[in-house]
């Protein structure tokens, strides 16, 4: 469903937003609650509600499309650093289902911590690994 797709309509021009880019298959706009100010956010005009279900070619154009924002973004806001993200499910912490990436620059001292790292234990990393090869046969 695409009609009470927020990001769709913003595409379509029924909801303001502080655009900065589009072409035949990607929509580029700032996110209205940055993490850093120039927090853009690239979005495939087709609706698909994430990674497991976008297809192939708006993936292409979105990635695309966040290395030339990231690059952008260097000379834009004079960032230090880029962080690309995607949300997938609410777990996640997604909570608009249109499929799209973060682009966020960073600074040395924005005070933005790495999320924190944990330690396996036995060969929880051997099974798991053998698990996701399973998985990707
Ligand atoms: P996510 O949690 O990955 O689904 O991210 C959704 C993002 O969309 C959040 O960072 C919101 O701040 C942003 N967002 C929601 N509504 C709007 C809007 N109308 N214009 C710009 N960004 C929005
Ligand atoms: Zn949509």
């Amino acid at each position: 469903m695409t009609e009470n797709c927020i990001f769709c309509k913003i595409i379509k021009g029924q909801i303001p937003c502080t655009k900065v880019y589009e072409d035949a298959d990607v929509f580029v706009f700032l996110d209205i609650n940055p993490i850093n100010k120039g927090h853009t956010l690239v979005v495939p005009k087709h609706h698909s509600e994430n990674l497991y279900t976008i297809p192939e070619k708006d993936l292409l154009a979105c990635v695309k499309t966040c290395k030339k924002v990231a690059i952008a973004l260097k000379e834009a806001v004079k960032a230090e650093g880029v962080n690309i993200g995607m949300n997938n499910d609410g777990a996640a912490g997604q909570a608009v289902f249109h499929s799209h990436f973060h682009v966020i620059p960073r600074f040395s001292h924005d005070g933005l911590k790495h999320w924190p790292g944990k330690k396996y234990e036995g060969k929880e990393a051997e099974e798991i690994a053998q698990k996701l090869k399973g998985s990707l046969l």
